[in-house]
């Protein structure tokens, strides 16, 4: 007996080879009918014998291509209309739109073969890419995934390519970047000294990337155009470019990212398990941050004072070009002045990065959705996103409940925004610290279209306490919406609930940076119970004053200072440490404004504070390098010995932290070893959450803990925290595949708003 089915399929499943699969399994089970793509996935109707029908369903559902991924599926049955054939139709748009957009994707190694093959009609052509790889996110401007809604529209295909395009056999079937050198994109190179855009010299193709890596070997910075934006390049190996790099990027210290060869370059400078190999190499491509094997004089230029470097392995057509001609290693930090976000135009790139960049490496496929590389490190023998951008976005996170739609702002640095529809959260790419007025607008472009993109209207904004932040400025000027304000730290301990799906009731502990506080002051060592609909503060470290407020961000020793009066009163001009020595013209004044400043109870400050103590780090050049050099000294030493936090218990436990100081500061005198000191710290802090969780657990009867917040981004410290709490048969869960700095608030601020506006 003959019916008919409509079979309905949501998620990943265009752009990925998904109907060509479909159009081969039905073949298989002798069925007829249509395969069209639809604003909401895939629809399939197909005629035949009920049962192959169901065996076709269950087949296409367990044997999707790489890159599909199916979220949602759908069978119902009809009477049979007497198909004939089997076609793929049109693309069929409609108004609400649920279909997934596939991240960017590094190159496939059947490209790969074939860009190195001379035989082949795209040898050395650097922007080959098939059904299984290349640009998806960064050139999709509208749905449904066809070309016509992408930056390719422009480039029209030549016989060949269309041949290939139209071919259900071919790898580049309705692949949409589809392209080679005589139809699609092309680089051009543009020397900075000559250019004028009516006489300048044209050097394109292979003959370009030839003379760029030319250029890089004799101590070029080259702009590289890229997949999400530009990146700034340089040699690897040669210290005096990485130092000019570094003086015209003002930036001193920050680690740059580097691009080796291959695997082998890697292991020569970082150690490299399995499971970073597995992620280096998968079609992701982030940035991976591994151990160095020996520190050098390169290796310090390329990340001072730290123990890791930030590696990824080439991910387009175009850097494994840039690799072909005996360069091993390139600096590839993003192309973008300080706090700006990467740049992605042309145009504006040669105007905005003419005095960093000697010369230029653009194309003509424009970007449209900008996106930084990713950032994982390994941390308790799992992948730990960081940074969640290229590869990864713009992929929902699954959530365990049906959501309002709801706007979730973020906070101010590192921010992402995130966007709630059904039971998905749409996190966006890493957007940047929005202080910044370009960082803004691309907040706020990003935002339009992530709404455009997915079709959602949102009926609930949530945003961060802090008045002073522009995405709470955002939020506020929209009208018509319900507004709900969510706490920095109870945000970050909901992005835990949400992204482990927890049902019951948590410990959660948010060490950070800072974040406004319900009572006024700056929050940022937070100890919370319970769950999304109602988490109570219940212990805290012990307020001290940020002398200058943000100032004192900026300059850890402000924090030293008001830690050191804090515990020792006038009587810290008479200890005999170096930091005294340092700073004794600048304490009167720095007391003093103590009066008129903030209170604080960030772990952040705490270890701004310590770090400057121990004449690590008194200012700092890039967030957190204070905490980060702390952590790279406490690396270095194996004691297991500890500082000892005192508790308070009150209505809240409030952790005193002025015993530590005394501490560090009989040490300092001892003339104790810095890296000895740095790791009693850290096994001190480890030590004392330990100790509040179980008194909470004791007392509350609660054995989940939920850790999230910038501090736990220190892998010393998180690894060391999360055995210690196994061992005492603690449920333990952290951030891990969205960053547990600010970038995990959005989707904490909607779950938290999903709850209040039930
Ligand atoms: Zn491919
Ligand atoms: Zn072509
Ligand atoms: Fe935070």
């Amino acid at each position: 007996m003959s019916t008919r089915a409509i079979i309905n399929l949501e998620g990943i499943v265009q752009g990925v080879g998904f109907r060509p699969f479909i159009h081969r399994l039905r073949e298989r089970f002798g069925l007829f009918g249509f395969v069209a793509n639809t604003s909401n996935g895939v629809e399939i109707e197909v005629e035949g014998e009920r049962k192959k029908i169901l065996y076709f369903y269950q087949t296409l559902k367990n044997k999707t291509p790489p890159l599909a991924r199916i979220t949602d599926s759908h069978i119902r049955y009809l009477k049979p209309k007497g198909y004939k054939d089997f076609v793929i139709k049109e693309s069929k748009r409609t108004s609400a739109h649920t279909a997934l957009i596939s991240p960017d994707v590094s190159i496939c190694n059947d490209c790969l073969k074939e860009l190195l093959n001379p035989s082949d009609r795209r040898y050395l052509y650097p922007f080959i890419n098939c059904t299984n790889c290349g640009p998806r996110f960064s050139i999709i401007k509208d749905l449904p995934y066809d070309r016509q809604f992408t930056t390719m529209k422009k480039f029209k295909m030549c016989r060949d390519c269309e041949a290939e395009y139209k071919d259900i056999n071919d790898r580049r079937y309705h692949a949409q970047p589809n392209a080679c050198s005589l139809c699609g994109p092309d680089v051009e190179l543009i020397r900075i000294n000559s250019f004028r855009p009516w006489d300048r010299k044209r050097i394109k193709g292979f003959q370009a990337i030839e003379e760029v890596i030319s250029l890089l070997k004799k101590g070029g910075i080259v702009a590289i155009k890229g997949i999400g934006g530009f990146h700034i390049a340089c040699d690897a190996e040669n210290i005096s470019v990485i130092k000019r790099l570094r003086k015209k990027k003002k930036r001193p210290f920050k680690p740059f990212a580097i691009m080796l060869k291959d695997m082998s370059q890697i292991k020569k400078i970082c150690y490299v398990s399995k499971l970073e190999q597995d992620i280096l190499n998968s079609p992701e491509r982030p940035i991976v941050l591994l151990k160095k094997k020996r520190r050098n004089r390169i290796t310090e230029a390329l990340a001072p004072n730290n123990n890791y470097l930030g590696i990824m392995l080439p991910y387009t057509p175009l850097h494994y070009l840039l690799f072909l001609k005996g360069i091993k290693s390139l600096v590839m930090t993003s192309g973008n002045i300080q706090d700006e976000p990467i740049e992605i135009e042309n145009l504006k790139v040669i105007n905005n990065l003419r005095d960093i960049c000697d010369y230029f490496l653009i194309h003509n496929r424009d970007i449209y959705n900008r996106c930084d590389d990713s950032i994982v490190q390994v941390i308790d023998n799992k992948p730990i996103v960081l940074r969640r951008a290229r590869g990864y976005s713009p992929l929902p996170f699954p959530l365990d409940r049906k959501m309002r739609s709801i706007l979730g702002c973020g906070a101010e640095l590192k921010n992402t925004f995130c966007l709630t529809k059904n039971r998905f959260a749409f996190l966006s790419q890493y957007i940047g610290d929005l202080k910044t007025y370009s960082t803004f607008n691309f907040y706020k472009e990003t935002i339009l279209r992530f709404k455009h993109l997915f079709a959602i209207k949102p009926e609930v904004i949530a945003f961060d306490l802090h008045p002073d932040y522009l995405s709470t400025s955002y939020a506020q000027r929209i009208k018509g919406v319900k507004l709900i304000g969510i706490q920095h730290h109870k945000a970050h301990i909901a992005s835990v609930i949400a992204e482990h799906r927890i049902k019951e009731k948590v410990i959660g502990v948010s060490f950070d940076g800072i974040g406004l506080g319900l009572d006024g002051k700056i929050w940022g060592g937070e100890f919370f119970c319970g769950d999304l609909k109602d988490l109570k503060r219940v212990a805290h470290l012990e307020y001290v004053p940020m002398p200058g407020g943000d100032m004192a961000t900026k300059e850890p020793y402000r924090m030293a200072i008001s830690y050191l009066y804090m515990t020792f009163g006038e009587d810290l001009y008479r200890l005999r440490i170096d930091f005294i020595k340092r700073h004794h013209s600048k304490i009167y004044n720095i007391v003093k404004v103590m009066n008129d400043s903030p209170f604080t109870s960030s772990a952040g400050r705490l270890f701004d504070a310590t770090s400057s103590l121990l004449g690590i780090c008194d200012i700092i050049t890039y967030e957190a390098q204070a905490a980060i050099e702390l952590q790279m000294k406490a690396e270095s030493s194996k004691t297991n010995r500890q500082y000892e936090f005192e508790l308070k218990e009150k209505q809240v436990i409030i952790i005193d932290s002025r015993r530590v100081i005394k501490q560090i500061v009989e040490d300092l005198e001892k003339r104790v070893a810095i890296e000895e000191i740095a790791r009693k710290f850290h096994n001190g802090l480890t030590k004392i959450i330990q100790r509040v969780c179980s008194l909470l657990r004791k007392e509350k009867n609660i054995n989940t803990i939920a850790l999230s917040g910038g501090v736990f981004q220190n892998k010393l410290l998180l690894e060391s925290l999360v055995n210690s709490l196994r061992r005492s048969k603690f449920k333990v869960y952290f951030n891990e595949l969205l960053p547990t700095n600010d970038g995990a608030i959005s989707l904490g601020q909607v779950v938290i708003a999903n709850t209040r506006c039930a």
